[in-house]
């Protein structure tokens, strides 16, 4: 392997100081949450057009004791929400078009949306087909702030899907709930660390979580109806009328403090890189430095949550959109850039013909993801470390210095001569 450090000693203290900052800068406002728009009748409208402007109900029959799993915006507007009984729904709005509940649609829609999720960051914690919470800290310095990152999820889901989300960007979940439900459908808004109180305090307390009918209705016997008024009761008060536990609780979201992280779904985690070229390419010796730096991406990223990957994946889109898509299990989970790039060039490129069409998009990703490595001492052991060790000594100069510091050498030669690769270009 050949290294080339590009950065100039004399710039190191210039560069070092910009990082700082732009490190106390992300570190706030990392969380995301992203929720699907009336999601079973936005589908349903999705796949009938016709049904565009008229007031859609999903769920139980229209004769049974079913309730409303979900309404359109239409349907919305006579006062039908889900958990609504269906007969009471349709006292609301007689016209509306009842349709039954495809469950396994939603299910195949839903985990389309997740993939897009992963490919911004592992730490994805679905609490429902249609809602998840994203912890971006991490994927910033790849994608842009988590605003940013927001807005690419917002765009990708609405480009490969056809549905809408809102998403709400926060320093917490209490606050990106709050904030993706906002300004639906299609919202976007943001929680600023310093906008935290200037965002809640005109916000009724039922707001906040666990605030239901009955401690809405204690609060405001005390003369509290919005979360300024809450902030601004004592906290002795709040624990006469609640008791400890609860009375902390409303204490802490009234101010904005929520300690939760986000706790990913680990049997569904992948995380992958693509590339969509602005113009096709043709060029194999393109191809493979496109996929080596995506494989540079990739790995980095599992290093860098403490993530391990059993399953490569190998993606490649033709001009005419038709898209392969290759997988090769590893012997061991892996983090290892050479490892993995071994994967790629080894096993999967020789499945794909690069030169049956111009390429259009190519794509490298990790599933089957774990937190241990879980691997014996094999054979090449002392490979394997000395990869580590490099792969450590890359990933210090990258965090210090930028992703463009330092480069893999392009012809990667690896263990093995060219002419023992049967695809050698
Ligand atoms: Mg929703």
């Amino acid at each position: 392997m050949r290294w080339a450090v590009k950065l100039p000693d004399h710039q190191l203290q210039y560069v070092i100081s910009v990082n700082r900052l732009s490190l106390l800068k992300v570190s706030w406002t990392v969380i995301l949450h992203v929720d699907m728009d009336a999601f079973y009748a936005s589908v349903e409208e999705r796949d009938r057009p016709e049904l565009v402007g008229k007031p859609v109900i999903v769920g139980g029959s229209r004769e049974g004791r079913g309730v409303v799993s979900a309404a359109n915006y239409v349907a919305r507007q006579y006062g039908v929400h889900s958990a609504l009984p269906m007969v009471t729904a349709l006292r609301y709005c007689p016209r509306a078009i009842v349709l039954p509940v495809r469950m396994e649609h939603y299910a195949a829609i839903s985990r389309q949306i997740r993939e897009i999720f992963h490919r911004y960051t592992p730490l994805v914690e679905p609490l429902s087909l249609d809602e998840a919470f994203l912890d971006v800290r991490g994927s910033e310095t790849l994608f842009g702030s988590a605003a940013e990152i927001g807005h690419r999820i917002q765009s990708d889901i609405w480009n490969e899907t056809r549905l809408v989300a809102s998403i709400g960007v926060a320093p917490n979940k209490f606050l990106a709930k709050i904030a993706s439900d906002l300004e639906k459908p299609n919202g976007f808004v943001e929680v600023t660390a310093n906008g935290i109180q200037q965002f809640l305090n005109p916000l009724p307390v039922k707001r906040i979580w666990g605030v239901g009918k009955r401690a809405e209705e204690m609060l405001a016997k005390i003369g509290v109806t919005t979360i300024e008024q809450l902030c601004k009761t004592p906290l002795a008060s709040l624990r006469q009328c609640f008791g400890d536990s609860t009375a902390n609780h409303l204490h802490e979201l009234a101010h904005g403090r929520d300690s939760r992280s986000v706790v990913p779904d680990r049997e569904a985690r992948s995380i992958s890189n693509e590339t969509t070229f602005p113009i096709d390419v043709t060029d194999v010796d393109v191809l493979r430095s496109c996929l080596l730096g995506l494989t540079e991406q990739v790995s980095r990223r599992l290093r860098r949550h403490q993530l391990y990957g059993r399953t490569v994946h190998l993606k490649v889109r033709y001009s005419d959109f038709r898209t392969l898509s290759r997988a090769h299990s590893l012997p061991n989970p892996s983090h290892s850039t050479s490892e993995i790039w071994d994967a790629v060039s080894e096993h999967l490129l020789p499945r794909v013909d690069l030169h049956a069409q111009p390429v259009r998009l190519v794509g490298v990703g990790l599933s089957s993801l774990g937190t241990t490595r879980e691997r014996q001492k094999t054979l090449f052991d002392d490979h394997s470390e000395r990869d580590s060790e490099i792969d450590s000594a890359t990933d210090a100069i990258r965090e210090k210095f930028g992703g463009g510091a330092i480069q893999r050498g392009s012809t990667f030669s690896s263990k093995r001569k060219p002419d023992d690769r049967g695809h050698e270009m």
